[in-house]
């Protein structure tokens, strides 16, 4: 493909034969032979225990570092892949490549949580859960540290069938997490029957913390909701140290963001993994130091 900039600063892209595609539709065929390609990846973002300030887990993010058009986000390119049908086999390629990537550090000593945000039509597959089984047998990762991400509308559709598959998955040895707790339009009734280990607190609730008394509660209210069904709780998006002050005063678990480190590849996240702790000062002030 050629990109080639018109008078009006926007992109066009060309195929071989000078014909003008939409960038939509350029995507969408190179998408599909990003696979084979080797072209996608997954970075990791740490997470940290909010106490202690060390990394106790980390979430795979998945990239596309195209050979032309550099790296593409997820935000971009995992729409058309749902469109296409491409997610599916997206989606197990990002179940085999974090289980590989787990085992390894697990190999290493490093025992570690690792987050894998499951998309909805891979989530209904019929034969989901048999395919997470077949990964955790072929890679012997130890799935305790396995955490599978699901978001409220996942939850929401089909609840009954939900609940089946997500025990179905938790006898496998894995954990489940709802991610962007709080921004779905689900009511809180699902969680009194769903075997739900942890809440990710969506990033707009975080990004809002010392903005109002009612930000300050809802915030306060998730975690307490999270602490009292006994499950664990982290806040998305921690990116100043007065949020990361404010979610250790209130006793949330862990935290994940930019004040710590933003995704990175899996030989950089090695290196996080040797260095000392976050120094967590309780006063008030949050010091980052570490990474
Ligand atoms: P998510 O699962 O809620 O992931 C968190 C997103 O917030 C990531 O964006 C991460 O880079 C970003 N983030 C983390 N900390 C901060 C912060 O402090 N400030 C800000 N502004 N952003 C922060 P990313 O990597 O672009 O991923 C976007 C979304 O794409 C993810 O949201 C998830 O829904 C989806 N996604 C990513 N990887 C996968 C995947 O492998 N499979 C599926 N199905 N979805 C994925
Ligand atoms: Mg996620
Ligand atoms: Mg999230
Ligand atoms: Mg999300």
């Amino acid at each position: 493909y050629q990109v080639k900039k018109n008078g009006k600063g926007h992109y066009r892209f060309y195929n071989d034969k000078d014909q003008l595609y939409s960038k939509k539709l350029m995507l969408e065929k190179e998408l599909s032979q990003a696979l084979y390609r080797n072209e996608l990846m997954l970075h990791y973002q740490p997470q940290i225990d909010a106490q202690q300030g060390c990394v106790i887990g980390v979430e795979a993010l998945i990239r596309w570092e195209h050979a032309t058009l550099g790296m593409i986000m997820p935000g971009e390119f995992i729409p058309i892949a749902e469109e296409t049908g491409l997610m599916l086999s997206i989606g197990e390629w990002v179940l085999q490549e974090a289980c590989q990537q787990a085992k390894q550090w697990q190999d290493e000593g490093h025992m570690i949580k690792i987050g894998i945000n499951l998309s909805a039509q891979q989530f209904e597959q019929e034969s989901f859960v048999g395919t997470v089984a077949r990964i955790l047998k072929q890679t012997g990762v130890d799935p305790t540290y396995i955490d599978l991400e699901i978001t409220e509308s996942i939850a929401m559709t089909h609840i009954s069938n939900v609940i089946t598959k997500l025990k179905a998955l938790k006898k496998l040895g894995v954990s489940i997490s709802i991610d962007d707790f709080g921004t779905g339009y689900s009511s809180l009734a699902y969680l009194e029957n769903f075997p739900v280990d942890k809440l990710k607190i969506a990033r707009e609730f975080t990004s809002r913390i010392g903005s109002s008394q009612a930000n300050h509660m809802i915030i306060s209210s998730i975690v307490n909701l999270a602490r009292s069904l006994n499950m664990n709780v982290i806040a998305e998006g921690v990116e100043k140290p007065e949020q990361a002050s404010l979610l250790q005063q209130i006793r949330c678990h862990e935290m994940q963001g930019y004040l710590f480190s933003k995704p990175v590849s899996a030989e950089e996240l090695g290196k996080l993994l040797g260095m000392p702790p976050f120094a967590v000062d309780f006063k008030g002030k949050l010091k980052v130091t570490g990474i």
